[in-house]
Parts: C-alpha cells; structure tokens; sequence
C-alpha cells in the first residue's frame, strides 16, 4: 500500500476539459481522498507542486508495447512522457490467444512487427499474458485488446480466404473468452494479413460478440489513403449493424494524393454519430507513419504467411509484377495504388533490423541505403525481407500538416503514440514524444488549450476503454497522476528519436512514485486492469 501523500498548491487540470486550478490533493491508499484549498497536513509526506501542473496520468489509447512490457517492466520512455496506462494489442497484433499448433505462427506473425518473439512470450490466453506481466511486474497500468490476426491463426491459419460458418463461431467463442476474462475488446488489422482476409460477416459476427460483452472494437481500417472514406464507411457499417462502440485507429489520410480529405473523414464521423453511432479515433502528432515493411506489400503476396512470400519471391516473374505494382508500372484492376507509388522510395525510411549486419542502414532512406549498396531501392526491399526475415520496421513520411491539424483537433480525437518499441532502433520519434509534444510544443503553437489537450490524452480514453476510476482528478478515482512544469517538451526527432521529453517532475502510479524529481524510482505498481 502506498503512503499517503499531500500535494500542495497543484493548479489542477482534472481531465474534464475545465480550467485549471489551485488546490491541495490528498491521496490514501493509492487513491486520491480529498482535494481542497487548505488540507492540513497531519505529518504525512507532502509534495510542493508550486508552479506545477497536476493532471491524471496519461493514457496510451494506441501502442504496441505488448511484447516489452514483458521485458522492460520499467517502461521508462512512457513513464518519462507522464503516461500510466498502456492499450496494446492494436492492430490485430496480440500475444494472444492460441490454439493448439498455432502458437508458433503467433510468435513468428508478432515476431513481424517487433523483432524476434521467444516461446514464452505468447500466451494460450489473456488470463496467461496478465499473469506473466503480473510475473515481472510493470511500473505502470496496462489494458489488452484481443488481434484478429491471433484468433484467425487459431482457427484458419495464414489462409486467404473467407471463414466458413464453423470458423466463425470458433473465433466468437475464442474471442469471447478473452473479452470475459478481462480483455477490453477485439482490435482489427484490415491491411494486415490475416485479418486482411476476413469477409464482412466474420467481422459482423466479431463485432457482434464484443457488444454482447459490453467491449470496444477498435480498427485499423482497410485502407487510408484513396480508399480512406470507403473504408471507413466499412468500419462504421459494422459499429452500426452490430451495435457495438468503435475507436478508429489512427486516423489519416496517407501519400500526396491523398492529402485533403481530413475534413470529409472528420464529416463522416460526425454524420455517423447523428445517426446514433457511437465512434471516436485515435492519433499521432506527426506528419510520419511507421509499420513493419511487409505492409509496402499487397496483402495476396503474404498468403501463406511469411513464408509463402519467401517461396514467391524466388520466382522471377512474381518478382517483376511486384516490383511494376509496387512502383506504380502496372495499376492493376480493382487493386488500389501500391503505397511506394504514392509515397516515393524516398520517403520510406529504414527504422529497424533484426539482423546485426544491416543495423548500418537504419536511420537511411531507401533511396540512400540502395545507393550505398549499388543496387535498387526494389532490390533492396527484396533483400532486406530475405535477409531481416521480414522483421524490418520503417517510417514513412505520408501525411499533411494540415490533416493532421485537423484530427488532432478534433472533438472526437484522442491521442495514442502507435509507438512500436524496439529498443537498439532508431524508431518513429512518436514512441518517446507523443504526450509531451501534445501538452508542450503543439500546445504553444495553439493548437488546443492546454486543457483540452489533456482531456485528449486522459478521460476520452478512460471513457473509450471502460476505465471508470481514472482519467479525472477527483476525490474516489485511483491516484494515476503527472505533474509538469509548463515548459514541458519532447525532445525526440525523426534522426534523434529516442531522446527522453523534459519538464516532467512527477509521475504516480496508484498513489507511488514511479518518478520522482524526474528520476525514475524502479518502484513497479502497475497492474493489467480489466
Ligand atoms: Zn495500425
């Protein structure tokens, strides 16, 4: 059990979106008790918060952080950023569940995204992944969404194909069984293979068993670039026939011919609302994406999984109609334009290897590593899934300032890093930035009162994922707190991106100290919640 503790002369931002102000806060038993002008201290510890901001602690509404929270239980660059609650499981991608014969595609799937998966880190179950983070400990709070990839692995494997009626209640039940035991919801991938391959009445049928346990879907829909408006039509479809509530996942509008559509996405929103559809999205603050390469791909190439892709790369000719699609050459019928043409080789660039021997082309474009190597950017794509087994991450610079003013402005926005650690990496600065960037920079610049961007990274999520006890500063709600000063700011860029924010002084998980005069203290109070 925590201490209890008395912070002095906070100017509370309480996660409503109400003004700050001055006020003593009193927390007991990890939970905050009192909040008041002049509480007496009684010889408990005190905190002088003069000058400082009290908010709720932040809340990571998208990241992909189930993997190192196995491993780094300490989470430093979240909690350095005053965040005290993780979502993982985006994207289609969890650690969980698995069905007899399917853990080791699991593991090699995951493995895609973040670099290598050992044995022990998928789980049969939610219930077998809380206990092993509970194992190790976690300094902050984690909520789980179920990965469609994970339940399709369970019962279809990496086929491309529709799931037959048998199929389809298999991954209910499956599903069903996580989201009692705790999960927050179901998480769709809809460019990613296999999610990619699901029809519409699977994911009806999905959708439908996470409103029947009162749970979130959240999506990253099948397309944001020419085919964003459509696909999100797709996703609201679902929340509409199945009556479930949805969270859009990071919302954009990608490659330059694309820029310009934020306020039409915005429209349908609301429009979707008006008709009793309850949805909300989460988004990055920057004008770059970041994916595992394999997504340059189209999603019949990874048919088979990882290793189908291998046995068609070694034809010649798969080879040449991937390279003419990828590069724009040979627009195919009913296909959507390959990313590359839209984006430019120029535009991709290498953020993360697996194997030792290209770590010197992180940090360089496509266009830069190819030229350093003698060969084509196409030929080194090929080469690198060859070579890096398909693990390379990259950073893609794809949207407009003006889009992403727009979404991250948006009443219905809420912010989520996406960040995808990999540690060793130069990665996408948005995985050590994001919340500092928000409440700091992007705040200054005038994009939202300091209050409003709170609220964007604190009780919309709270509200969106369930957790009733957090994400306000209110007497009764468990003490996740952040006290900054108001020069907070993030200091990680796209070529120094794992540089820690500054101007965070405190940070308390459960009434602890997780950080403390800027310092990590090493105290692990987090818990898996749900
Ligand atoms: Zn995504």
């Amino acid at each position: 059990m925590p201490a209890d503790c008395l912070i002095r002369e906070a100017r509370i931002v309480d996660g409503t979106g109400a003004p700050w102000f001055v006020s003593d806060v009193l927390l007991r038993g990890g939970r905050i008790a009192e909040i008041g002008r002049t509480i007496p201290a009684d010889g408990i510890q005190t905190v002088d918060a003069r000058g400082l901001y009290l908010a709720p602690g932040f809340i990571d509404a998208h990241c992909h952080d189930d993997l190192i929270c196995l491993r780094e239980p300490e989470r430093i660059e979240k909690i350095a950023q005053g965040v005290t609650t993780l979502v993982v499981g985006n994207c289609s991608f969890s650690l969980y569940p698995t069905a007899p014969g399917s853990a080791g595609n699991l593991r090699k799937h995951f493995s895609t995204l973040l670099g290598d998966v050992a044995d022990d880190e998928v789980f049969e179950d939610f219930a077998g992944y809380r206990a092993a983070v509970h194992r190790r400990g976690l300094a902050l709070n984690l909520v789980s969404l179920v990965g469609h990839a994970a339940l399709r692995l369970a019962v279809i494997g990496h086929e491309r194909r529709a799931a037959t009626d048998a199929e389809c209640a298999q991954m209910q039940a499956l599903l069903a069984r996580q989201l009692r035991a705790g999960a927050v919801g179901l998480s769709l991938g809809l460019v990613y293979p296999p999610s990619a391959y699901a029809d519409r009445r699977e994911l009806l049928a999905l959708a439908r068993t996470v409103q029947e346990n009162g749970k979130l879907l959240a999506a990253h829909i099948r397309g944001y670039e020419g085919d964003l408006l459509d696909s999100m039509d797709e996703f609201i479809g679902l929340l509409q026939d199945s009556g479930v509530p949805g969270l859009l996942s990071h919302l954009q509008s990608a490659g330059r011919p694309n820029w310009g559509q934020m306020p039409d996405a915005l429209n349908k929103l609301e429009q979707a609302r008006e008709q009793g559809v309850d949805v909300s999205f989460d988004m990055y603050p920057y004008p770059a994406g970041s994916s595992y390469i394999l997504q340059l791909l189209p999603t019949a190439a990874l048919e088979g999984g990882y290793d189908g892709l291998v046995a068609r790369l070694a034809q010649a000719d798969f080879r040449e109609k991937l390279r003419l699609y990828l590069e724009g050459k040979s627009p195919a019928k009913g296909v959507p334009p390959s990313k590359v043409s839209l984006i430019g080789w120029e535009n991709v660039r290498i953020s993360g290897v697996s194997n030792p021997g290209l770590k010197s082309l992180e940090g360089q474009s496509m266009v830069q590593a190819a030229a350093g190597l003698g060969v084509t950017p196409f030929d080194l794509l090929v080469r690198l899934i060859l070579e890096d087994q398909g693990q390379t991450s990259i950073v893609m610079f794809q949207l407009d300032e003006k889009d992403l003013h727009a979404a991250c402005t948006h009443r219905l926005h809420m912010v989520g890093s996406d960040g995808l650690p990999r540690p060793g990496t130069k990665p996408h600065p948005r995985a050590y930035g994001t919340f500092p960037r928000i409440a700091g920079r992007l705040r200054r610049e005038g994009w939202f009162p300091l209050e409003d961007a709170i609220c964007r990274m604190t009780s919309r999520a709270a509200e969106r994922f369930g957790l009733v006890d957090r994400g306000l500063v209110r007497p009764g709600m468990v003490a996740d707190l952040v006290l900054f000063g108001d020069a907070i700011e993030d200091c990680a860029t796209f070529d120094s991106p794992t540089q820690l924010p500054t101007g965070i002084e405190h940070v308390l998980v459960a009434g602890e100290m997780v950080l403390e005069n800027g310092k990590m203290t090493g105290r692990l109070p987090g818990r898996v919640l749900g």
